[in-house]
């Protein structure tokens, strides 16, 4: 059949026929030029070409052109990866012009691959007439639709937390990092600290965190306002559930908690000039794993930094781009944030705010090019405003018919919850901003969780979040109440800690490993006996 359709001259025939007839443009959203097409593609170009055919039957002139999607990660990465590249740094050793150039010969290659498939899977296009997006006219009107909105004031610098590798020295995108394979079972520090309430005499909350280097940037306490917080007979503020089988002298809710105010861990540091540290309610809080108190970072947490736009806290970002600590934190600076946890302890050990300090294994994500072990980093980022844009587009999609219709309502979803559009990153070695840099907070808040700012431990997903590793949630691999001993009163062993159990989706965790302990255990005798 296509034999004959190429004798015959089929489709030239066709468009020959049609020309003049009425318009039907259609528009080829393009497939990325990175692979083989895939059978998920041969449904949609099916799709598209019955479309056509129907159009064309019925006598309209139609704009055949395909299209080829050839820019970004989705064609960086298979580069790099073919070129056994481990790290950015590798990619300008290399030189940018000629990585630049491997990708075209990359798109070229496997767009041939494309439209040979396409070709014999019938599909009827203007073949060799196709666009790329990479083509200078279409990178011209990128700039000239950035400099319309640059006119209009909707461009803006803020700020954005995202994964990063300290080795490669680069933020990796939900693209790079999918895949069970960039997980990896690795054991870190487990540290319990007191924060001491002000204008409460020997009283404090306890938290719980596997990220000491975070300790440093901490601005706030979360609590959950509807649990029920605890405090001991010597003035340590819990949540109840956890501990079933303590004695609390008094309990409150959570909400009691909140706007307390509290001294931070490391106060003395330049950095936390001026930072007042309270309590914040926060309904995500998990009783599942730590304290049921959650140790706030918005420098060094998706989910912190979220929080610190909805409460307008300050946002200490501790760590250079090679997750070195920057000046402002004393005599860390300089050191790497594995280096930072032994004087962390120690330091927290000294000044009595050392609850316990263990160790615990859990699923944690690496570097899918290098296997380092991930942090979180504020980084600068362009931002396009959606406010001004929202109703127009609002308007716009009402006026569209949509197929199937039910798509409409889905689309109107979309540009009522959108948040500000996140363009390319700019180099950051440091920023300290506040949380509420940006504006329509609440709105993208929402939106950067529900397009999967890595959320929690819930889901198995999430790195080196302080927060996430903090208040996992999820799934209780391993029984807590099981793995979570009672305080035994009257043991000189420090049992207020209990071991907590890993993130979900991790092994039952928790463990205190044979006893192993990155500090020499707990530094207090006093309470929990
Ligand atoms: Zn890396």
């Amino acid at each position: 059949m296509l034999a004959r359709w190429d004798e015959e001259g089929t489709f030239a025939q066709l468009r020959e026929q049609n020309r003049g007839g009425p318009i039907f443009s259609f528009m080829d959203g393009p497939i990325t030029a990175n692979g083989p097409a895939g059978v998920h593609h041969g449904i949609g170009r099916t799709l598209k070409d019955v479309f056509q055919r129907y159009k064309a039957s019925r006598g309209h002139e139609l704009r055949y052109q395909n299209g080829f999607d050839s820019q970004g990660l989705h064609v960086e990465v298979q580069v790099e990866k073919a070129l056994g590249f481990n790290s950015k740094r590798e990619i300008e050793e290399y030189g940018l012009a000629r990585f630049a150039r491997d990708c075209r010969d990359f798109v070229a290659k496997f767009s041939g691959v494309q439209t040979a498939q396409s070709k014999r899977l019938g599909m009827w296009m203007d073949w060799g007439n196709d666009y790329f997006t990479f083509s200078d006219t279409n990178i011209e009107y990128i700039w000239r639709f950035l400099k319309a909105v640059e006119e209009k004031g909707w461009l803006y610098k803020g700020h954005r937390s995202t994964q990063w590798c300290p080795r490669c020295g680069t933020s990796l995108s939900k693209h790079e990092q999918a895949g069970e394979e960039n997980y990896e079972e690795l054991e870190h520090p487990s540290l319990f600290v007191r924060f001491p309430l002000r204008g409460r005499a020997g009283e404090s909350l306890v938290i719980w965190t596997t990220t000491p280097w975070t300790l440093p940037a901490n601005v706030a306490a979360a609590v959950k306002p509807d649990a029920e917080y605890g405090r001991n007979d010597v003035g340590e503020w819990v949540a109840v559930e956890p501990y079933p089988d303590e004695h609390f002298e008094k309990r409150v809710r959570g909400s009691e908690l909140v706007g307390l105010e509290y001294d931070g861990p490391f106060d003395a540091f330049p950095a936390q000039e001026g930072v007042v540290h309270r309590v914040i309610p926060w309904d995500e809080v998990s009783l599942d794993e730590g304290t049921g108190i959650v140790h706030i970072a918005p420098g060094c947490g998706a989910e912190d930094f979220e929080l610190a736009r909805l409460h307008d806290l300050p946002v200490l970002a501790p760590i250079d781009e090679s997750g070195v600590l920057l000046p402002g934190y004393s005599d860390l600076e300089g050191k790497t944030t594995d280096e930072v946890v032994d004087p962390v302890i120690e330091s927290l050990r000294e000044r009595g705010l050392l609850v316990e300090a263990t160790s615990v294994v859990h699923r944690y994500p690496v570097c899918w090019r290098c296997r380092t072990p991930l942090v979180f980093r504020v980084v600068d980022d362009w931002f396009i405003s959606a406010e001004e844009i929202r109703q127009p587009m609002l308007d716009g999609n009402a006026t569209v018919e949509w197929t199937p219709p039910q798509y409409k309502k889905r689309m109107d979803d979309w540009l009522r919850n959108m948040g500000d559009w996140c363009g390319a990153s700019t180099s950051s070695r440091s920023c300290t901003a506040r949380g509420s840099t940006a504006s329509s907070s609440a709105a993208r808040s929402a939106a950067a969780r529900r397009s999967g700012f890595p959320r929690s431990a819930t889901r198995g997903s999430t790195p080196a979040s302080s927060t996430s590793r903090r208040s996992a949630g999820g799934t209780r691999s391993g029984s807590p109440a099981a793995t979570r001993p009672a305080p035994r009163r009257g043991s000189p062993a420090p049992t207020f800690p209990t071991t907590p159990i890993g993130r979900s989706g991790s092994r039952p965790t928790g463990s205190r490993r044979g006893g192993r302990r990155f500090a020499s255990g707990s530094t207090r005798s006093a309470s929990w006996r």
